[in-house]
C-alpha cells in the first residue's frame, strides 16, 4: 500500500468527526491571525518611537501621527501631542497586544480539545475494528500467526498510529499557521515572500529524503516489536516448560538478542532523525541570516520601512518553526505509517463469512461425511477421502495414533476450516450452504485443555448461553456434577476465576465446560477426552457427568484411553487420515490383525502392573 493511499484511508476516517476538526483548524487560524496582528502592533509601535526619538533628539516638540491600517484600510488613527500622550501610547500598544495575546490563548484549548477528541476517537474505532476483525478470521489465521504478533498489531501498532495521528494533525496545524503567515507576508512584502518561501521548500524536500530512508528502517522496527511480543507471550505462558528445563539464563539471552536487534533498528531511526534537526536547523538559520541582509540591503536604499522590516522578520522567525515542522513532520509522520499499514492489513483480511441475523436453525443431529479430503498445506493431506453417516444421537469414538487426523476431522464440523473436496451434510444439509453462527450454535466442544476467561464460575458458565437465567447455570452445574464443589468455593459462584483469579484443578475446569456445554444444548458434542490427565476419582465424576451430557446427542469423542470408550456406539480407527475400521468395541476386537487390536493391547500391556 502507498503512503498516498494509506494517508487517504486515514483521512476517510477524520471525516467522521470533520466539524471538530474544522473546529480546530479554525481556532488554529484565528491563534496565527492574533499573532500575526501583535507582530503588526509591535512593528507599528517601533515606527511610530522612531519619529519620537527623532523629534526628542532635535528638542522638537512631539507630534507624531498613528495610522494603523490594512493596504489602504485604515483602522485607527490619531495623533500623539507631548510626553505624556506618547507614554499612553505605549500602554495602549501593551494593552491591546496583551487582549490579542488573551485571545489566542483562549483558542489554544479549544484547538486542543477539538483535535485531541477526533485523535482519540479514531484510535478507539481502530481498536474496536481491529478486534472485530480479528475475532471474525478464520481459525487458519490464528494457526500461521503467532498470537504476540497479533496482540502487538493491536497494542504496539495503534500506539504508533496514535503517534501518527498526532503528527498528522500537528502537519494540519502547521500547514494553516504556515499559510496564514505567508499570506500577511505576501502583503508586505512578495518579493521577500518569494524568496523566503523558496529557501524553506528547499529545506522541506531535504526532510522528505530523510523521510524515505526512516520508512524503510520503520518497518523493521515494528516487525521486531511484533517479535518480541511474541517471543514473551510464548515464553510467559509456557514458564512452567522453561523453568523445569531450566532454560531461563538460554530465553534470557535470547531475549536480549530480539531487544538489541530491536534497539538496532531505533538507533538506525535515531540517526537519521538526529541528523534532520541540526540540518533543518543550519538551513533555516541560513535562510533568516540571508533575508536579514537582504531587509537591510532595502531599509538602507530606503525601499523599505523599518516597520515593515520589523513586521516581515517577526513573521518570518514565526514562519521559520511551521515550516521546520513541517519537514520534520512529514518524516516522522512515515515512520508511523508503516503502523498504519500493518493495521489496514489486518483490516482488509476476509473474515469468516459472518452474518448479522441468526437464521434459527433446527437440526436433529445427523453427520455425514461424503468422500472428505482437507490439508492444512498443499502438501499433506490430513484427512484423506473420508465417508461416514452417523445417526442423530450416536456416540462416536474417534482413535487411533496421534497425527492420524482426530482433531482434524472433528474441526471439520463447526466448519473451523473449509473443506478441499467432498460433502459434510448435516441432517442432509451442505453444511458450507448453512448460516455459519447457526450451525455452531447447535455444536458444543468440550476441549481438553479448559480455558477459563477472567470472571467469575457463574459468568464463565453462563458463557454457553448469554441468556441463561442464575437458575439455569445452577442446573447445568448440577448435571456437569459441579455445583457441590462450586458452593464449597470461598464465594460460590461469585469466586473469580481464570488468570488472575482462583487456579482450578483439571477436573474443575473441566466440569465448568461440561456445565458451559449443557447450557448451550446442543444438538451436536465434541468432546476432547481429557479424563487421561485426572485422578481416578475425579475422572469418574467428570466421566459420569459426560456420559449424561451426551444422551441424546450426536457426539464425537477423541479417544485417548481406549478403556473409556468401550460403551461407544461405534468406533472409528483412523490412520494417516483416513478411516481404517469402524465398528464397536467388540467387533474391532475381533479383527485379527487389525489396528484397533493392536492398539488395545499395547495400552492393556501399558496398564498391567509389573
Ligand atoms: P490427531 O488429532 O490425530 O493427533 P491432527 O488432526 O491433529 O491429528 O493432525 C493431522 C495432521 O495434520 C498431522 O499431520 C498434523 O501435523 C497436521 N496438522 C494438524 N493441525 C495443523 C495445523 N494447524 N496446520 C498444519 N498442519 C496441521
Amino acid at each position: 500500500m502507498k503512503p498516498t493511499s494509506i494517508l487517504l484511508r486515514l483521512a476517510k476516517y477524520c471525516f467522521k468527526y470533520k466539524w471538530r476538526i474544522v473546529g480546530g483548524l479554525l481556532s488554529v487560524a484565528i491563534m496565527s491571525a492574533a499573532d500575526t496582528a501583535s507582530a503588526f502592533l509591535i512593528a507599528r509601535l517601533f515606527e511610530v518611537l522612531q519619529n519620537i526619538s527623532v523629534q526628542v533628539q532635535h528638542k522638537q516638540e512631539i507630534l507624531v501621527p498613528v495610522v494603523l491600517k490594512v493596504r489602504d484600510f485604515v483602522l485607527y488613527s490619531f495623533i500623539v501631542h507631548g510626553k505624556q500622550e506618547s507614554f499612553s501610547l505605549i500602554y495602549q500598544f501593551a494593552f491591546a497586544v496583551l487582549a490579542i495575546i488573551l485571545v489566542k490563548v483562549s483558542f489554544v484549548y479549544s484547538r486542543e480539545y477539538l483535535m485531541s477528541s477526533v485523535q482519540q476517537k479514531i484510535l478507539m474505532r481502530f481498536r474496536t475494528e481491529m478486534f472485530d476483525r480479528i475475532v471474525c478470521l478464520p481459525v487458519k489465521y490464528f494457526d500461521e500467526n503467532k498470537t504476540g504478533h497479533i496482540m502487538s498489531r493491536i497494542t504496539n501498532d495503534v500506539n504508533n498510529l496514535e503517534q501518527a495521528l498526532y503528527l498528522i494533525v500537528e502537519f494540519v496545524q502547521n500547514i494553516v499557521y504556515a499559510l496564514i503567515f505567508a499570506t500577511a507576508l505576501f502583503y508586505t512584502s512578495w518579493q521577500l515572500t518569494l524568496v523566503s518561501v523558496f529557501i524553506f521548500t528547499l529545506s522541506g524536500a531535504i526532510s522528505r529524503r530523510f523521510g524515505d530512508r526512516i520508512r524503510s528502517y520503520s518497518k523493521d522496527l515494528s516487525n521486531t516489536l511484533a517479535d518480541i511480543s511474541a517471543f514473551l507471550q510464548e515464553r510467559i505462558s509456557a514458564i512452567r516448560i522453561v523453568k523445569s528445563f531450566t532454560r531461563e539464563k538460554k530465553e534470557s539471552a535470547q531475549f536480549k538478542q530480539k531487544v538489541e536487534t530491536n534497539y538496532h533498528f531505533s538507533m538506525k531511526i535515531v540517526r537519521v532523525i538526529a541528523l534532520l534537526s541540526p540540518t533543518n536547523e543550519l538551513f533555516n538559520t541560513i535562510a533568516t541570516s540571508l533575508l536579514v541582509v537582504f531587509c537591510g540591503y532595502l531599509f538602507i536604499i530606503g525601499s523599505m520601512t523599518i516597520e515593515t522590516m520589523i513586521f516581515f522578520l517577526i513573521i518570518v522567525t514565526s514562519l521559520a518553526k511551521p515550516i521546520k515542522s513541517l519537514g520534520e513532520g512529514a518524516a516522522r509522520i512515515q515512520k508511523t505509517l508503516v503502523s498504519a499499514r500493518f493495521i489496514f492489513d489486518v483490516l482488509d483480511l476476509v473474515p469468516e463469512s459472518q452474518s448479522e441475523e441468526n437464521v434459527p436453525l433446527i437440526v436433529k443431529g445427523n453427520v455425514c461425511f461424503e468422500d472428505v479430503s482437507f490439508s492444512y498445506t498443499t502438501d499433506l493431506q490430513a484427512i484423506s477421502h473420508i465417508s461416514f453417516k452417523v445417526a442423530a444421537g450416536e456416540t462416536i469414538a474417534l482413535v487411533g495414533p496421534s497425527g492420524s487426523g482426530k482433531s482434524t476431522l472433528v474441526n471439520l464440523i463447526p466448519r473451523f476450516y473449509d473443506i478441499v473436496h467432498g460433502k459434510i451434510l448435516i441432517d442432509d444439509i451442505d453444511s458450507k450452504n448453512m448460516n455459519l453462527q447457526s450451525l455452531r450454535n447447535q455444536i458444543a466442544i468440550v476441549p481438553q485443555d479448559v480455558v477459563l476467561f477472567s470472571g467469575n464460575v457463574r459468568e464463565n458458565i453462563r458463557y454457553g448461553r448469554l441468556t441463561a437465567t442464575d437458575d439455569e447455570v445452577f442446573e447445568a452445574a448440577r448435571a456437569a456434577n459441579a455445583h457441590t464443589f462450586i458452593e464449597r468455593l470461598e464465594h460460590g459462584y461469585d469466586t473469580e476465576v481464570g488468570e488472575r483469579g482462583l487456579q482450578l484443578s483439571g477436573g474443575q475446569r473441566q466440569r465448568i465446560a461440561i456445565a458451559r456445554a449443557v447450557l448451550r444444548n446442543p444438538k451436536i458434542l465434541l468432546l476432547d477426552e481429557a479424563t487421561s490427565a485426572l485422578d481416578t476419582e475425579s475422572e469418574l465424576i467428570v466421566q459420569e457427568a459426560l456420559e449424561r451430557l451426551m444422551k441424546g446427542r450426536t457426539s464425537f469423542v477423541i479417544a485417548h484411553r481406549l478403556s473409556t470408550i468401550t460403551h461407544c456406539d461405534r468406533i472409528f480407527v483412523l490412520d494417516a487420515g483416513t478411516i481404517v475400521e469402524m465398528g464397536t468395541h467388540e467387533e474391532l476386537l475381533q479383527r485379527e490383525s487389525g489396528l484397533y487390536k493392536r492398539l488395545h493391547s499395547l495400552q492393556f500391556a501399558d496398564s498391567q502392573p509389573e
